[in-house]
């Protein structure tokens, strides 16, 4: 690994913080990575241990290039929750106790450089569309698909925040208005109907029906692999799930009309599959023809994208500070 040592003040911290893993990316200037580490996120133990896990982390990989604390600008969080525009932490629905968590203010107080916090999917969308498969596109949507499905939307070649920093929940649209009950509380929202939990969910209430079935939770890639084998259930749950994505993304092009939407999560990984006809889907029906023709990409980052954008996300608001 490379050594950071004499470059004062020029290394930026990328916290990526889902409520499975978490991801800290240590880079020198824009993104040039000196260093990383993946942990399993404290998510049951509380905001205070979760807190502590984000300092060690930052303070192994530091150690591993042989940086320390001062030589950082900045820290950069995108975290898996509604975070408002003063990077508090309203709630995370995965996690537990994250309710009103000023993290900002905490990782600021804890650390003594500056620090910024936003949603990881808005983060994600920031670093694909400045770096990744979405370059070059000034209106651009970016949806995650995985266990949930977040997105982030580029408007005029800026994340598009919201009155109070919440835009681009693509996941909670309302595609099935007598759907199941979604985790923010409504019903039929794209993510309790397409996302890999639904999938795992439908599958499960499937099987309990059939005779001499499990009983065990299933996994939305245990489905994939069932319909590949030919199974005729697995199939048809993710037909459905694909057609419910089709008709959130059809949503998403009629209100924004972007020039490309960037996928990626884990469930983009089935792309033919899942993603090809939810295109088909959308495609049916996006009104008024070529002219709103969309490009579909996969995204290019992969499991770096947060933490990438969280980086981009604090340089802007560094330059912002510096400015005023
Ligand atoms: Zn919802």
């Amino acid at each position: 690994m490379a050594s950071a040592r004499g470059s004062a003040r020029r290394l930026f911290l990328g916290l990526d913080v889902g409520a499975t893993k978490t991801l800290v990316l240590l880079t020198q200037g824009r993104q040039r990575v000196l260093g990383q580490q993946l942990l399993t996120t404290a998510a049951r133990d509380g905001p205070e241990a979760v807190v502590q896990q984000l300092l060690s982390a930052i303070d192994r990989v530091l150690v591993r290039v042989e940086a320390r604390r001062q030589d950082v600008a900045g820290v950069g969080v995108g975290f898996a929750g509604w975070c408002d525009l003063q990077g508090t932490v309203l709630a995370a629905p995965n996690m537990t106790g994250w309710r009103s968590v000023p993290l900002r203010a905490i990782l600021e107080e804890l650390t003594g450089v500056p620090v910024a916090v936003g949603n990881d999917a808005n983060m994600a969308a920031l670093a694909e569309a400045r770096m990744g498969a979405g370059r070059g596109f000034r209106d651009l949507v970016y949806v995650t698909v995985s266990t949930g499905i977040g997105g982030g939307i580029v408007a005029g070649g800026r994340l598009l925040m919201g009155a109070s920093g919440m835009a681009g929940e693509i996941g909670h649209l309302v595609v099935a208005p007598d759907g199941p009950r979604c985790g923010c509380g409504s019903h039929g929202c794209l993510e309790a109907m397409a996302s890999g939990s639904a999938i795992a969910r439908e599958a499960h209430q499937r099987l309990a029906l059939a005779p001499g079935s499990r009983a065990s939770p299933i996994a939305a890639q245990e489905v994939f692999e069932w319909a590949r084998a030919g199974d005729r259930g697995a199939q048809e749950v993710i037909t459905r799930a694909s057609r419910f994505l089709g008709i959130g993304l059809r949503n998403v092009v009629n209100l924004l009309n972007p020039q490309a939407i960037v996928i990626g999560g884990g469930l983009s990984q089935q792309w033919k599959e899942y993603v090809e006809p939810a295109l088909q889907v959308m495609r049916a029906a996006a009104s008024g023809g070529d002219e709103r023709e969309v490009q579909v990409l996969p995204a290019a980052l992969g499991e770096r994208s947060t933490a990438l954008g969280a980086i981009l996300w604090l340089q802007r608001v560094l330059r912002h500070t510096a400015r005023s």
